[in-house]
């Protein structure tokens, strides 16, 4: 379920393919990375004859957006961080990219310097590629302090040892990775690219749609300060399964919302689109083993004279009803 099914994105969807290699095998399959780079050139790099390739490199088109190439397929890993000890750097699940410009202060000044990037190639970066690889893999929207270059270089305080990085989940920079030395993306702006995110949730929203419990309370009926899409008579009513399946009502509304209200932004309905998967997964699951844990949670002989499956068949009855009862206009 959740983000275990929707593991499929292969190749963004806004990237032109460029592959030169099949890729390396994971050697592992869980804490989900990105990793960012910045190549320190002005143009398309051929990254030293296609042996150090990241999965994507972005070109940054100044106040317009960004062009991507995708080199390697997200179901493999990519070639850009130096690997000298036991513990793996490019095969620990990371999905890498080398955005062209530079992170150093004193650098070519022809060059994009990403740590001042403008908004609209900041914006495109996060619905093209950061969010896609985000609601596909799972990886949260975090990221460790960033430092200026040249003080990201080297053995620094932000760099990671083998152990943090093996089980750190969330993105990060070369200037973070073990086994490495290399500074870039420097200090780069992934606060204000953050505070981009068109979606109306705050970022504590955002991490409840994929983190929810269903089991608890950890349900927002609230949708930041959006159209509100349905009217929960009391937003503290018990946590039954119809007001859980009204809770999910509310989700579709809310993504239908984004979708109407987004102006040509495919990526925002992408992630509209994962969100309410994974509420969809979660709901199935949910509806599936609800019989069982109604008939679980019922003290011996309390059924009133009805069998088990008479109890199991209700309860389906009522949370499939649930769905279709709920008002969500
Ligand atoms: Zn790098």
């Amino acid at each position: 379920m959740g983000e275990g099914s929707l593991v499929s994105l292969l190749w963004l969807p806004t990237a032109v393919r460029d592959q030169h290699s099949s890729g390396l095998t994971w050697t592992e399959t869980t804490d989900p990375k990105g990793c960012l780079h910045t190549t320190e050139t002005s143009g398309w790099p051929s990254y030293q004859g296609w042996t150090v390739e990241p999965h994507a490199t972005i070109m940054p088109l100044p106040n317009r957006g960004i062009e991507i190439r995708q080199h390697i397929p997200f179901s493999q890993g990519s070639f850009s961080l130096r690997h000298t000890q036991s513990q793996p750097t490019n095969t620990d699940f990371i999905f890498q990219f080398e955005l062209i410009g530079t992170s150093d202060p004193n650098g070519n000044p022809a060059m994009y310097f990403w740590p001042e990037a403008d908004d609209t190639v900041l914006k495109a970066l996060l619905d093209q590629v950061i969010i896609p690889l985000s609601d596909a893999y799972g990886i949260p929207l975090k990221a460790p302090k960033f430092l200026a270059y040249p003080a990201s270089f080297g053995a620094t305080s932000v760099r990671m040892s083998n152990s943090t990085f093996d089980t750190y989940t969330g993105w990060l920079g070369h200037e973070h990775v073990p086994q490495n030395d290399h500074g870039d993306p420097g200090l780069f702006p992934w606060s204000k690219m953050i505070g981009l995110n068109q979606m109306p949730l705050t970022q504590a929203e955002y991490d409840a749609i994929s983190n929810e419990n269903w089991n608890g309370i950890n349900i927002p009926y609230k949708v930041g300060d959006h159209s509100t899409p349905a009217n929960p008579a009391n937003p503290n009513a018990e946590q039954t399964p119809a007001s859980q399946l009204g809770s999910a009502a509310r989700w579709s509304e809310w993504a239908l919302q984004v979708v109407k209200d987004s102006a040509d932004s495919n990526a925002v309905i992408h992630a509209a689109v994962n969100a309410l998967s994974i509420k969809l997964d979660a709901l199935n699951v949910r509806l599936n083993n609800l019989p069982d844990e109604v008939v679980a949670a019922l003290p011996p002989a309390s059924t009133g004279g009805l069998t088990v499956d008479d109890v199991k068949n209700a309860v389906t009855q009522v949370a499939r009803e649930g769905i279709a009862s709920q008002p969500v206009g």
